[in-house]
């Protein structure tokens, strides 16, 4: 497909995706995305979104956990 963005040719690649689903933040891996070769805007299908959300919605291995730092953009710890 064509970047709606740059208009760049698009790869279908498997990707990291970080996934919101009921006020918690998931960390997919193996993602299928279709990735502009031009400046990296990724396309999920909405299926693949719909499996992520269902898959997310049953019982599912969990590879790892991982903590993630929360930052206000525009703070200057030093101010
Ligand atoms: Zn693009």
């Amino acid at each position: 497909m064509k970047c709606e963005f740059c208009g760049g040719d698009t790869q279908l690649k498997k990707v990291k995706r970080q996934h919101w689903l009921k006020g918690e933040l998931y960390i997919i891996e193996d993602v299928e995305a279709q990735v502009c070769n031009e400046c990296g805007e990724r396309y999920f299908h909405a299926k693949t979104l719909d499996a992520i959300d269902s898959l997310l919605s049953k019982h599912h291995a969990v590879e790892r956990k991982m903590s993630v730092e929360v930052v206000r953009f525009g703070q200057d710890a030093a101010a």
